[in-house]
């Protein structure tokens, strides 16, 4: 097939007898090439935050304690933000290779995704998030017992809870749902934002993919969020669906199958 690669080995045996190896390289050589994109996207993500940081510090340097204090103040401010931005990054990058180092261990400890789901929404509203208060929790009383790993679940149900509450407009709901069908569970979390358009859909999990390059680096977004969401919700056998209207809102669901005793 056409950009196929093969290695081709050949070991000769006693007399006129050889052996020839043939590998079909073709999926190592993408694992590379997807490796080296990431340390060099990753890179270069951290690299703008840095930037600004050295640039502002140079600068106030510079000024030699002439800086005016509204000066002043707002260029640690801004470096403030970016430091904020380059530690968030780095969070996200060590979430991603630890999630994706546990990718085949499956999760035995049996949890309670409603209590995960619950905590997870208590965090949001402690953080005095502009938003938290837009949060509509629909998770019913019942437990969802499923086995698990509670962080990467609660890490889950964060970050789909807090791009709802980036992206949909201020002042509307942010509805958190738990849906029991059959022996499933179905987390759902409902935004009215301004939708994402169908061809962004199927990227939307790539590492540092963003719709709006721009107003995602203003909420603060890295761009890893909904890979984590990816990974962690294929090591519970769960199953991603991101459904959106450009223009009313984006629903992201995740469902997962419950232990069998529930
Ligand atoms: P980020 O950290 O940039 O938010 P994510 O991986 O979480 O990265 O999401 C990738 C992109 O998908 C975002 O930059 C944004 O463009 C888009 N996106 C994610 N969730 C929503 C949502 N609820 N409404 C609109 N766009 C969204």
């Amino acid at each position: 097939r056409p950009g196929q690669r093969w290695t081709m080995r050949i070991a000769t045996l006693s007399g006129n007898e050889s052996i020839i190896f043939l590998a079909d390289r073709t999926a190592i050589d993408a694992a590379d090439r997807m490796r080296s994109d990431f340390v060099a996207n990753a890179s270069h993500e951290l690299r703008t935050p840095l930037a600004a940081i050295l640039g502002y510090v140079e600068t106030l340097q510079d000024m030699n304690g002439d800086a005016d204090r509204p000066t002043r103040d707002r260029f640690l401010s801004i470096i403030q933000r970016e430091a904020g931005r380059m530690q968030q990054l780095v969070i996200d990058l060590l979430s991603i290779s630890r999630v994706e180092a546990d990718r085949f261990r499956r999760p035995t400890t049996p949890v309670d995704l409603a209590a995960i789901v619950k905590t997870t929404i208590a965090q949001l509203r402690d953080s005095e998030h502009a938003r938290a208060r837009d949060i509509v929790a629909n998770a019913g009383d019942d437990s969802q017992p499923m086995l698990g790993d509670g962080a990467q679940l609660g890490q889950l149900a964060h970050n789909i809870i807090s791009n709802a509450m980036k992206y949909g407009r201020a002042g509307t709901p942010v509805t958190v749902e738990l849906v029991r069908e059959g022996r499933r569970v179905r987390l759902s979390v409902s935004d009215e934002g301004d939708g994402i358009a169908p061809d962004h859909l199927p990227r939307l999990t790539e590492r540092f993919y963003r719709v709006d390059e721009a107003r995602s680096r203003s909420v603060g977004g890295t761009g890893l969020g909904l890979a984590i969401v990816k990974h962690i919700s294929e090591r519970h056998q769960g199953q991603l669906d991101i459904h959106s209207e450009v223009g009313r809102g984006t629903r992201v669901s995740v469902t997962f199958p419950l232990t069998a005793q529930s």
